[in-house]
């Protein structure tokens, strides 16, 4: 940036990972930072050009492109490179309520649209924040910030994902009493029990739910609303009701021997095995220790369960995907600012691939039927392997497994536990951009209400259901004063 073609003299860096052969001994986060000097140098890369795609987030035909929190990024890049970190992070709180979530597990579709990655490479925009949003903290610059007035409304949040988590710290900071219910143990959502320890500490969540508690919101775990508490009774006692419950049904395969033990969906397994890494007294029943595991579905959430099996000791895993290899470079018809569906190595493959020796992915395979024992218990998969747009034969083939993992998706909310509230498509229906749901005072954001996203998107989504409910409160009050 201080001269105009960084972008093309220095070539980007990635920011560097611990080891596979170390880290698959532990449950510690794999990233590394960035030592001061590259980083300056990376952030140098940006051009600041006039358009920034890279924060203009949006939904183009491969999935979101730029960043939907609009993160000012050429703003921090700049000031990265000019030393000024204090100033960097001030712009990064501006519009991320939570940065040390997204800089730790985004897909950083902002830099699938850099501009930088036409003529070269992307800059490396999520480590840059990541090194922001670390020093802050290191520094001590993220303080509680307690409101200066209080508006006398009462809010309950259903749900501590990121989604509720964010609507309950804007809503907080607007002066509204806020209370986050919260059917588990602990909070943070899927940030907790969902994405994986080595991708998100869950020490940096046990510390910001504590900087929230310290800004006033109240926290209550191990309520099931819709069971323990109606969201009737809730209203007595609330003027609004926020349901960020996410969109945890997971997609059924409802094929031959799916009853046999040792399925599982892979929500369940990812769960066991945090809360038993968490405290080690309680049980990790579902475990791949000596199993051979097989994982149907070639998401994210599949990629987790590999990298959790790896580490729980697993003989060996596979990952059974039903589309094929994504191209190398992108193609004609995926063009720039469109995220790039090119393949990658992420991380559970680059430790499968360390460790057994091969990448687990298998790609365009079918599961047919669950094989089982006497005892009912899984002992094998038949598949078909298909070959799309040719006239080759589907071939069949028969995988020894002792753990399935089911990570074929989700499909919408859980449990039809709130029957006054409409659903459409098993989402919690809404009014277009006022996040109503069809009963006057309840509101919904996140997965719950946009089908199973990422965490910058159920923060955008809190961010704007806050700023819906205080309208809501605010117009409330108008009418009671006329
Ligand atoms: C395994 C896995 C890995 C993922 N990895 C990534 C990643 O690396 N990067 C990324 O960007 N996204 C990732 N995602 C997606 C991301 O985590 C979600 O999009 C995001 O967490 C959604 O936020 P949310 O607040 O809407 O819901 P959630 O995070 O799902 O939180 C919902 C909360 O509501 C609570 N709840 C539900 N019903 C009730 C009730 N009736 N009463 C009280 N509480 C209730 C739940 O216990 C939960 O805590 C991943 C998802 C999964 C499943
Ligand atoms: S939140 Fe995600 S998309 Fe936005 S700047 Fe960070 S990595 Fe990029």
């Amino acid at each position: 940036m201080s001269q105009s073609t960084e972008f093309i003299d220095i070539k980007r860096r990635n920011a560097k990972e611990r080891p596979p052969v170390e880290r698959v001994n532990d449950w510690s986060e794999y990233q590394q930072p960035f030592t001061e000097k590259k980083l300056k140098q990376q952030a140098s890369r940006c051009m600041d050009c006039g358009t920034p795609f890279c924060q203009m987030g949006t939904i183009l035909s491969t999935g979101t492109s730029g960043c939907p929190l609009y993160n000012l990024i050429p703003e921090w890049n700049m000031l990265v490179h000019q030393g000024k970190w204090y100033e960097a992070f001030q712009r990064l709180a501006k519009t991320n309520n939570f940065p040390e979530f997204t800089a730790r597990a985004c897909p950083a579709p902002c830099e699938g649209s850099c501009t930088a990655g036409v003529p070269s490479e992307p800059v490396t925009i999520k480590s840059i924040e990541k090194a922001i949003i670390d020093r802050a903290f290191l520094e001590g610059w993220v303080k509680p910030r307690k409101p200066l007035r209080k508006t006398g409304h009462k809010i309950a949040v259903i749900g501590s994902g990121p989604a509720g988590l964010t609507a309950a710290d804007d809503l907080n900071q607007l002066g509204h009493s806020v209370t986050v219910f919260e059917r588990e143990d602990r909070f943070g959502g899927l940030l907790m029990y969902g994405i994986p320890n080595m991708k998100i500490d869950k020490k940096y969540v046990e510390r910001r739910i504590e900087l929230l508690k310290q800004e006033g919101i109240e926290f209550r775990a191990n309520i099931h609303v819709g069971i323990d508490l109606s969201i009737e009774e809730l209203q007595q006692n609330f003027d609004t009701v926020l349901l960020c419950i996410g969109a945890e049904q997971p997609r059924e395969l409802p094929i031959e021997g799916r009853h046999l033990k040792g399925i599982y969906h892979a929500m369940d397994y990812l769960m066991t095995s945090t809360k038993h890494y968490l405290d080690p007294d309680v049980s990790c029943d579902i475990n791949a220790e000596g199993k051979k595991v097989i994982v149907i579905g070639g998401g994210d959430t599949g990629a987790d369960c590999v990298a959790t099996a790896i580490r729980q000791g697993c003989k060996s895993v596979v990952q059974f995907g039903k589309h094929g290899q994504l191209p190398l470079e992108r193609q004609p018809g995926n063009p720039w600012p469109e995220n790039p569906a090119i393949f990658s190595l992420d991380y559970a493959y680059e430790e499968a691939l360390t460790i057994f020796g091969e990448d687990p992915r298998q790609y365009f395979i079918q599961t047919q039927s669950f094989v089982g024992n006497d005892q009912d218990e899984v002992i094998g998969l038949r598949t078909v392997s298909f070959q799309p747009n040719t006239a080759l034969d589907q071939t069949e083939n028969y995988w020894d497994a002792d753990l399935v993992l089911i990570a074929i998706g989700f499909e919408g909310v859980k449990e039809d536990i709130f029957p006054t509230i409409q659903r459409s498509q098993k989402r919690i229906a809404t009014v277009t951009n006022s996040f109503q749901t069809s009963q006057d005072g309840v509101f919904a954001a996140g997965d719950a209400r946009r089908g199973q996203s990422l965490i910058v998107w159920a923060i955008q989504e809190g961010k704007k259901a806050a700023i819906e409910i205080d309208r809501y409160l605010a117009s409330k009050e108008i009418k009671q004063t006329v």
